[in-house]
């Protein structure tokens, strides 16, 4: 592996790529700045003959980037592959900041799905307060914030789209709910399905709280994602066991639904004991919660809440920075 540094000190942590199969290699790498460390999600190579397309870019920093080139460099010259297209799963920067800079050096088009492009554009509130305290990390979490607000759309997406691969055939498919414009990519030909943050190797999904998640519309998008019939899912994380593909996509989606409607009957079940709050539930529900998941966390609480909320099962009144429930 390449040491690389920045002016700021970032590095590489982590950088490896693996050849899944006779269509598919996975290219990741993890950076570190100042204490954090800032793990870019899967970038996958889809080809066939010599065209390929890329399947989320990682983040946008000069570190990341300069790993990927170093990657696309050695596998382009090695295959003579050409590629065509980076399509992006949704715009969170672990996926979609790397993708201006990775589209250029590939001259390749770059496809997002609409919605998602107009929040790939849309400046982060709290950029400052996310790394507070360590200048390095939240120095390089801004030139992340920069590359994918800069970086250029060449075709928006809508459900249904599809394009071309060699003799594959590549169809986006909207599933929202992580984001409003989350897509699935699905390859016709041989029925993978690239999965982005809506299934994960190791860990289910953190669903934020309206506007910027929808958890009734994530459960709908697991139902959407069963009905393809899948043989394998190609995840936008690979955490834990089980190397990095999701080879028992039922499972994976059943597992996910059961984790949802397990947490929205706990919420029930302690909503009916008496008027609650948000924080409440989250301290009754997340005891053992790790300090750095806790917003997240808490996000969930509140996404239930909202969701079952719609469906008329509690009642929620926003008082200031805390929500009132009551069943
Ligand atoms: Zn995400």
């Amino acid at each position: 592996m390449r040491r690389m540094t920045s002016p700021t000190g970032a590095r590489v942590v982590e950088s490896s790529s693996q050849r899944i199969d006779e269509h598919l290699v996975l290219f990741n790498v993890a950076v570190r700045a100042g204490r954090v460390t800032f793990p870019s999600a899967n970038c996958w190579v889809l080809h066939d003959g010599i065209e390929a397309a890329v399947i989320d870019a990682g983040n946008g920093d000069d570190v990341s980037h300069e790993a990927r080139r170093a990657f696309f460099a050695a596998l382009t010259g090695m295959h003579g592959l050409r590629v065509r297209t980076v399509a992006l799963t949704h715009h969170h920067f672990d996926h979609a900041s790397g993708t201006g800079r990775l589209g250029a050096l590939l001259d390749a088009e770059v496809a997002i799905n609409a919605l998602d492009e107009v929040l790939l554009h849309t400046p982060f509130d709290r950029e400052d307060l996310v790394f507070a305290g360590d200048p390095e990390a939240t120095a390089h979490f801004r030139t992340i914030a920069e590359a994918s607000y800069a970086a250029q759309v060449d075709r928006p997406l809508l459900d249904g789209d599809t394009f071309r691969v060699g003799g594959l055939t590549v169809r986006a498919v909207h599933t929202p709910g992580h984001t409003a414009g989350h897509t699935c990519y699905f390859v016709e030909e041989t029925r993978l399905l690239f999965t982005g943050d809506n299934a994960q190797g190791g860990t289910s999904t953190a669903i934020d709280p309206p506007p910027r998640g929808d958890m009734q519309a994530f459960i709908d998008s697991l139902e959407r994602m069963r009905a393809l019939g899948a043989t394998r899912f190609a995840p936008g994380h690979s955490r834990g066991e089980g190397g990095p593909m999701i080879d028992d996509p039922d499972a994976k989606i059943a597992d996910l639904l059961t984790r949802i409607a397990a947490r929205a009957q706990q919420i029930l079940d302690l909503v009916r004991r008496g008027p609650t709050t948000d924080e409440a539930l989250f301290r009754a529900m997340y005891t053992g919660v790790s300090p750095s998941l806790r917003g997240a966390a808490f996000g969930q609480v509140r996404s239930h809440l909202a969701r079952l909320a719609d469906r008329g099962e509690v009642t929620v009144e926003v008082d200031g920075n805390m929500w009132r429930v009551r069943a």
